[in-house]
């Protein structure tokens, strides 16, 4: 009997304003580990470079809504004015198969799952300061004056919500904001209740051993 095999993946929950580095901070760490990143759905446009399937699943708002009422989703929420949602039976399935998985969502969506999954792990990504969120938007060239004056808008109001985490990042160097979430997920699968619900389900495999 050995105490190493956790059943269950690990729900980690990445949320922070747009352009504090969320999205490449997952694609580092998923270079560096076996993540599964949840891909979501969403109604909004494709950028220059995204693939449907692999970015994001991009739904007009009719099949969005089809979506929702058939239960399909995790979580759903209007952000910046367009719906975005995690399939549910993917992330499961993912968890059940002892994978970590990863969910990039808005706060919204977070205060959401939290609800019904509080042993996540939701992490807060905050830029170095608002003048670099700024310039990281702006260099991303993702954005129309209208846009970024919404997200940045928001961005403000997010930050508020920080105290429902359970940690915060600072993105200032990538790799080192890596580092940091790589650390606190070694830290949370050594938490006690972690381990001793493992402890708890190998007593009657050592019994019966
Ligand atoms: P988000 O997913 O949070 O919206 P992105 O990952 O798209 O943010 O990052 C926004 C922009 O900032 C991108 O152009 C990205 O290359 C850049 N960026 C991300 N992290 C850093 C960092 N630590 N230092 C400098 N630029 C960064
Ligand atoms: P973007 O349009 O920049 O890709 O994402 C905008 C915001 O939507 C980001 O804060 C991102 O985390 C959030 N988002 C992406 N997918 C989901 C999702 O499935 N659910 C929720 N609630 N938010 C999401």
């Amino acid at each position: 009997m050995q105490y190493d095999n956790y059943d269950k993946g690990l729900l980690i929950v990445i949320s922070g304003p747009s352009g504090a580095g969320k999205g490449t901070i997952c694609k580092a760490l998923v270079e560096k580990k076996d993540y599964y990143i949840s891909v979501s759905a969403t109604t909004r446009n494709p950028r220059a470079g995204e693939i449907d399937g692999k970015s994001y699943y991009f739904l007009t708002r009719e099949d969005f809504i089809k979506k929702i009422e058939s239960g399909d989703f995790l979580e759903h929420a209007e952000v910046h004015g367009n719906l975005y949602g995690t399939p549910k039976s993917s992330v499961l399935e993912k968890l059940d198969e002892g994978k970590d998985v990863i969910l990039e969502i808005d706060i919204q969506g977070a205060l959401k799952v939290k609800e019904t999954y509080p042993d996540g792990v939701f992490i807060f990504i905050l830029p170095p300061s608002m003048e670099e969120l700024k310039k990281r938007l702006i260099g991303r060239g993702s954005e129309t004056p209208e846009s970024l004056l919404t997200r940045f808008n928001t961005a403000f109001k997010e930050i508020n919500y920080i105290s429902k985490y359970n940690y915060a990042v600072v993105n200032d160097e990538v790799n080192v904001a890596v580092e940091k979430i790589e650390g606190i997920l070694l830290a949370e699968r050594c938490r006690v209740d972690r381990v001793k619900e493992i402890m708890l389900n190998s007593k009657e495999d050592f019994i019966n051993e």
